[in-house]
Formats: structure tokens, sequence, C-alpha cells
């Protein structure tokens, strides 16, 4: 996806505080943090939201659920507790058309997303 900003922080062209990555996702801080702790969890292959992933991709899918897990333990928010998110759609909040998920922690949250 040539215009979209995370293909772009994907292939190294636009800077990330990354945080994590391997063959298939990336991890980087939100550049507008909503919690202490605000990381995005990305996969490096572009779907527009999770409505795009199918069973095909339930491994990918896990290892990012998997990974979330791991850095919110790493992260130290995670005995306290954090969420973890994934808008999709515009009523649903997504203002990025590729598939992240929001790891967020370090505060009280409540509401729809704290
Ligand atoms: P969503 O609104 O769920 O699509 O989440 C998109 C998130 O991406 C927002 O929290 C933005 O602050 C974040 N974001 C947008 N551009 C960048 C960027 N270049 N680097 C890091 N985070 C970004």
């Amino acid at each position: 996806m040539q215009d979209c900003i995370f293909c772009k922080i994907v292939k190294g062209e636009v800077p990330c505080d990354k945080v994590h990555e391997d063959e298939d996702i990336l991890v980087f801080r939100d550049i507008n943090p909503q919690a202490p702790v605000h990381l995005l969890i990305i996969p490096k292959k572009h779907y527009n939201s999770i409505v795009d992933m199918t069973e095909t991709d339930a491994a990918l899918a896990g290892h990012m659920v998997n990974t979330a897990a791991r850095l919110a333990v790493a992260s130290g928010v995670a005995g306290k507790g954090f969420r973890l998110v994934t808008n999709s759609g515009s009523e649903g909040g997504q203002t990025v058309p590729h598939m992240h998920f929001h790891v967020l922690g370090g505060r009280q949250l409540s509401g729809e997303l704290g």
C-alpha cells in the first residue's frame, strides 16, 4: 500500500520508536500516547483492518496477541492491568487503515477506551 503510513514505517521510510520486530510484525510507541504505555502492534503485511484477516491469518493474529501480552509484562503494566484493543472502520474509531492492536497501560482506564 503506497500511501499507507504504517507500510512506510515497515519499509523504514518513516521513523518510529521501535519496541520489537520480527519476521511478521513490528511494535512501536504511539506518536500520540493515550496512556504512559501505548504500543502499536502491526503486521508487516497490509490488512485494512482485522476484518480483512481470515482463518489463514490465525497464526499471525495469535502471534500479535501473544506478543502484546509479553510486551505488557516487559513494560511493567501487566500486574496492575492493561488494555488490548483494535479499532475497525470509521465508527470503530480507526484512523489508520492498516490493522493494528493498541496496548494501553500505566493509568486507570475506564469508559469506552479510558
Ligand atoms: P486508530 O485510531 O485505532 O487507527 O489508531 C491509530 C494510531 O496510530 C493513533 O493512536 C495514532 O496516534 C497512531 N499513529 C499515527 N501515525 C503514527 C506514527 N507515524 N507513528 C506512531 N503512531 C502513529
